[in-house]
């Protein structure tokens, strides 16, 4: 293991308490790898201005950040309430589905608030479960009108503003990407954003409906597909697979299903993805306590390890960067939670990753090479970035991966890859200097030093013919 380099990465939640050039150039210059924006309460304004303040910092800095915009999909919410309601227990509590169509002496006493999905009072029967704000509210449906849905309240709460709905078990029957999706990636596509993220991805034609929107308005940005509740996890593999990437969104998914199920789950997902070759995002409350503390719990602590120890690829920060009191400190005790676990553990190679092409193999050669040589690393050239995430996914724990790429979209897209550090440069049309621009590049960084060792993964001209290599060089 290559000391003081961090193969896991960081992905951090901007919002008021990280959007200033100042803060932004502490988190890149702390070692941030990707930022997320949550379209759940963001205009196309506060998108454009946000993304230009990240990517002056990243310039200043000399190290550009990954853009994820991650839009909030089939989700229900409440309207807008004119003061927190207080509920109590074992009151009535309406939904108006169809808010035009109640009248006031129906209403017999109850009180109520909008929802966003006319088609709720369709999707709900009597006895189900619906629980509001992220599950703190638990009601009982007591009875289901075409305009309204009439509620028990089990475990009370106070309601706010535009709270997020959730129906364990329930099959919504929302369009995977609304209106507003829409218009967020037409924002995210004016961009040049690298990933959008899917919120309540519950089937692969999900993924599909967003791909095709995305290629018919010229993005290569890459899929995040976001897994949030029982449908998603009965269609894993196959969302995987339609996916360039997934996260385990478990502050809903902890509703959604059973959540003493949510480590297995987990686990389930990293290992699937790991043997799928896709990089896979840990999500949500992993330093929630930092939010108001300078310091976070036992428990905390062992979260991210374990998130480390199953080899994901990023752990993310929500709420502890956009809202927190303390964003800097949570990026400084996931650098050094990671950093002592990942200086500690002993894990093989990625044995388990399925590897199609004779290409794919041949990284897998060069990954074993450099894992049995001391201080070495390994030095890719990549134009689509598929190196980078074969490479990657073969979890190379003793040597980082240094990928060069002349493709601006593909640099940034490779920071979210475990254990890829990567480069934009231009290439030259001979090989063998464009190879030694890289070293200059890593040297001059101080990334490597004379005597260490390089397996370059390069390409020969042979006659007419590229033949891929692999080279075992010394640092000069
Ligand atoms: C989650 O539910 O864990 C999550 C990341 O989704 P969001 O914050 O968009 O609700």
């Amino acid at each position: 293991m290559n000391s003081g380099f961090r193969h896991t990465k960081i992905v951090f939640t901007i919002g008021p308490a990280t959007s200033s050039p100042e803060m932004l150039e502490l988190l890149i210059g702390m070692g941030a790898n990707v930022c997320r924006l949550n379209m759940a309460h963001a205009s196309p304004e506060w998108t454009r201005t946000t993304v230009a303040a990240v990517r002056e910092a990243g310039r200043k800095c000399g190290r550009e950040l990954a853009i994820m915009m991650d839009i909030k999909g089939p989700e229900i919410r409440t309207g807008d309430v004119e003061e927190p309601i207080e509920l109590k227990q074992g009151e009535m509590f309406d939904f108006y589905v169809l808010p035009d169509r109640i009248r006031e002496e129906d209403k017999q006493g109850v009180r109520g608030v909008t929802v966003n999905y006319p088609g709720l009072a369709a999707d709900v029967r009597e006895g189900n479960t619906l629980l509001v704000d992220s599950g703190l509210i638990r009601m009982r449906v007591h009875q289901v009108r075409p305009e309204r849905i009439r509620c028990e309240v089990r475990i009370a709460g106070k309601m706010g503003s535009r709270r997020h709905i959730n129906l364990p078990g329930i099959k919504v029957n929302l369009p995977c990407l609304t209106q507003k999706d829409k218009a967020d990636v037409d924002v995210a596509v004016e961009l040049g954003l690298e990933f959008i993220a899917l919120s309540f991805v519950r089937e692969p034609d999900d993924l599909d409906v967003l791909r095709r929107y995305l290629t018919s308005k010229g993005s290569e940005a890459r899929i995040i597909a976001k897994i949030e509740d029982q449908s998603a996890i009965t269609n894993l593999d196959d969302i995987i697979t339609a996916s360039d990437g997934l996260m385990v969104a478990r502050g809903d998914l902890g509703i959604e299903i059973p959540y003493e199920t949510l480590p297995l789950v987990q686990r389930r997902a990293v290992k699937t993805c790991l043997r799928m070759g896709k990089p896979v995002i840990i999500a949500t409350h992993m330093l929630e306590s930092m939010i108001t503390q300078p310091m976070p719990t036992r428990a905390e602590i062992s979260d991210v390890s374990n998130a480390v120890l199953e080899q994901a690829d990023c752990v993310m920060l929500s709420g502890e960067t956009t809202v927190g009191k303390y964003p800097l400190e949570c990026v400084d005790v996931l650098n050094r939670v990671i950093t002592a676990m990942e200086q500690q553990t002993t894990q093989p190679y990625n044995t388990e990753v399925r590897l199609k092409t004779p290409k794919a193999l041949l990284l897998r050669s060069a990954a074993l090479l450099a894992d049995e040589i001391e201080n070495a690393a390994i030095l890719a050239f990549t134009r689509s970035g598929y190196i980078a995430q074969v490479l990657s996914s073969l979890r190379p724990r003793r040597s980082p991966i240094y990928a060069f790429t002349d493709v601006p979209r593909v640099y940034k897209q490779s920071q979210i890859l475990w254990g890829v550090l990567p480069f934009h440069m231009e290439f030259n049309d001979d090989p063998e200097q464009t190879i030694q621009n890289a070293i200059n590049v890593l040297r001059d960084n101080n990334h490597v030093r004379p005597g260490t060792r390089l397996v370059v993964i390069s390409y020969t001209i042979a006659g007419d013919r590229v033949v891929d290599t692999i080279q075992l060089r010394a640092v000069e």
